[in-house]
């Protein structure tokens, strides 16, 4: 049975008898709600021998006309997933665990934030990366993982990792995706029947979008009209941000060369989805 704990001290006890133990340590950040995505992540942190999940709707990370509190939540059906999955100990905190009620420091990475999700979402990644920061220093994993579905999530947290010099490795993991190629989402709970289906021109267009570059387009005004022009051809979505950019440092690139990450964000019906591929535009293609 995986125990849920709701204090640092529990996490910390925990996972001090899980090294004395002799065991490394897996952990894998959420908020929750958790899916068949989710589940990948904790079969892959199972290469360790103790996995810590974080259930945690973290509410600086939402901006004041988001949805931290529609966002789902079930502790219940939550925790039989990740037992399913292999989770050893699942950290389910309050916020005033988290944070006291003077807190004041934040972790602000500044690069890479530029664009993306970044641009639209000021504030979002200063507390993502703060909470991931907090609960790395609670849970002191040797490994920690983050879906390449939220890939600017991923490279930023990998980035203050490296610049902060915390000793973890932080290692992505493919998207998972329905058998109609709609990614994985807690968000897809919003999503009537109708618009599940309105949805289905996301992976669509980025597989679209893939095929060109992969046949030899180099232009992202061509990639990025193609993905608009499919995602707008039934009027339902609306096209917050279609981009591409450097997979390494999240840069425009034009022409496009090297591995490039193709990234939208849509909304549909009262959801906002995203979804991204990564591409690599060889050379002689
Ligand atoms: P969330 O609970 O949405 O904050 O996601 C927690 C972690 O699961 C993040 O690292 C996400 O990138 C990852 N994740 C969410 N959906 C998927 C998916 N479809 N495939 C793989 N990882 C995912």
């Amino acid at each position: 049975m995986a125990e849920v704990v709701t204090t640092k001290l529990e996490v910390r006890r925990a996972v001090e008898a899980a090294r004395a133990a002799g065991k490394s340590i897996g952990f894998v950040p959420t908020m929750g709600a958790l899916h068949a995505g989710h589940q990948t992540l904790l079969q892959r942190a199972a290469e360790n021998g103790f996995v810590v999940l974080s259930i945690f709707v973290n509410p600086t990370q939402f901006g004041p006309s988001e949805d931290f509190l529609s966002y789902p939540r079930n502790l219940e059906a939550d925790r039989s997933l990740a037992e399913q999955a292999g989770a050893h100990l699942i950290f389910a905190p309050a916020a005033e665990e988290v944070y006291a009620e003077t807190h004041s420091t934040w972790v602000e990475e500044e690069a890479m934030t530029e664009g993306l999700c970044g641009a639209r979402r000021p504030g979002h990644f200063r507390g993502v990366a703060t909470v991931c920061l907090k609960f790395f220093n609670i849970v002191r994993p040797d490994r920690a993982y983050f879906g390449l579905k939220d890939y600017q999530q991923f490279k930023v947290v990998q980035r203050t990792v490296r610049d902060l010099d915390l000793q973890l490795e932080v290692i992505g993991v493919a998207t998972h995706r329905e058998a109609d190629g709609l990614a994985m989402s807690s968000r897809n709970a919003y999503l009537s029947a109708e618009a599940r289906q309105w949805a289905l021109a996301i992976p669509r267009a980025l597989q679209q979008a893939r095929e060109i570059v992969e046949r030899g387009e180099r232009s992202p005004r061509t990639v990025t009209d193609l993905i608009r022009a499919e995602l707008v051809a039934e009027g339902k979505l609306k096209v917050e941000y279609i981009e591409i950019v450097d997979a390494e440092t999240l840069e425009l690139v034009v022409p496009l060369v090297g591995q490039v990450l193709i990234a939208v964000a849509v909304y549909c019906g009262d959801a906002r989805l995203i979804d991204n591929v990564l591409v690599e535009c060889r050379p002689e293609a």
